[in-house]
């Protein structure tokens, strides 16, 4: 691991002054789970390391006075899953639950979790992550990449188990930086990119801007109109990402789920795109259908109808289809069908 200056400042200003105008140089820490390996390989070499997790006002948990839900980029998962109003977001509790290691949710960090770094094996053996510039990824093991956004050079896949259930539910994120005074909320879509070419982040943080808090759209009981659900496809029972994930929000037009037609739909996979990816063409098949297992068939079918698998990983597509299903299904308050 390549020598390091460390900080640990109290407040936020604090920490946007430690941050450096220049990409590289300086790194956040928050819980250290995928931050720590990514240095100790070397293939993330900062100068100075600033641990944001003494900062107070990041560890915020709660309703603020609109009823929506605030949440620390420093709060750590295992407390965001004991909230008592997490069951108004269940995608989201789907979500938390789907990372099935108590370390990691005990550690990790919900802004480290939404800021992780590119999921794939060659980026963090310390090749670029734009690597497929020199075809590396087209013609090796790439069962893991991108179904999607797939064209340019960025083949990875965003490893975020919580932005598309967040993301579903209309998160927006609060960004500080790089001045101490410039703050922003932007739709937590909007944090990530694709990037096109060698210095272009998977994020559009800049170099001194860093997440301070999600916010969730308070959920209004009464109406009782929208519901969400998440699926995780995975290999087996453990911490590894999954193979493919989706979150779906639905809205009804009817004030009761069951048998009420779907009025807006908002889907998005995960762990299949270099972003988390909206699937405009399952949303289309929703829109105006009451939801059976038959209309979730054709909503996971859809979602994957523009899929640009490569060589090797067209069995991707097969688990993006059922993580749409299943988490259309799991909205839906029916049975996923799934062991
Ligand atoms: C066995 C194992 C399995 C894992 N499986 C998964 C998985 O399936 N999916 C997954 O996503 N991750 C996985 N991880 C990685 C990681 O544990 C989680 O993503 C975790 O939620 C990251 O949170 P953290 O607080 O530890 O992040 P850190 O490691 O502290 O930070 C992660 C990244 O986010 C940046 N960052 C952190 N906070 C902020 C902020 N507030 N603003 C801007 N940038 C910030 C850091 O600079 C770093 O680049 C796994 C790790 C291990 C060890």
């Amino acid at each position: 691991m390549k020598a390091f200056d460390y900080a640990a400042p109290r407040t936020e200003s604090q920490v946007v002054d430690l941050l450096s105008p220049q990409a590289g140089h300086t790194a956040i820490i928050a819980g250290g789970t995928d931050l720590m390996g990514l240095m100790r390989s070397m293939v993330v070499t900062p100068d100075r390391v600033v641990n944001i997790m003494e900062v107070e006002s990041l560890r915020e948990l709660g309703p603020d006075e609109h009823g929506a839900i605030r949440i620390g980029a420093a709060v750590h998962l295992d407390e965001l899953l004991s909230i008592p109003y997490l069951e108004n977001y269940p995608a989201l509790g789907q979500a938390l639950r789907g990372m099935n290691s108590m370390q990691l949710q005990a550690q990790g960090t919900v802004g480290g979790d939404i800021c992780v770094q590119p999921r794939c094996w060659f980026y963090r053996s310390g090749l670029s992550s734009l690597v497929d510039a020199q075809g590396v990824i087209e013609q090796g093991d790439h069962r893991n990449h991108a179904i999607f956004g797939n064209a340019g050079p960025a083949k990875f896949v965003s490893g975020s188990r919580l932005a598309p259930a967040l993301i579903a539910l209309e998160a927006e994120v609060r960004l500080l930086g790089p001045q101490p005074d410039e703050q922003r909320w932007i739709p937590l879509a909007d944090l990530y990119r694709i990037p096109r070419m060698e210095g272009q982040r998977h994020t559009t943080l800049e170099a001194g801007q860093f997440v301070t808090h999600i916010r969730l759209p308070a959920v209004d009981l009464a109406q009782g109109g929208a519901t969400s659900g998440a699926y995780e496809v995975r290999h087996g029972e453990g911490p590894d990402y999954p193979l493919a994930a989706a979150a779906v929000k639905l809205s009804f037009s009817g004030s009761t789920i069951g048998g009420a037609t779907i009025s807006d739909a908002r889907v998005v996979l995960g762990q299949v795109a270099p972003t988390p990816w909206f699937s405009e063409e399952a949303r289309r098949a929703l829109i105006g259908r009451v939801i059976t297992p038959q209309i979730a068939e054709e909503a996971g079918a859809a979602a994957v109808l523009r899929a640009t698998p490569l060589a090797r990983n067209q069995t991707k597509v097969q688990h993006a289809k059922v993580a749409v299903k299943r988490a259309v299904l799991l909205a839906a308050g029916l049975e996923t069908g799934g062991f």
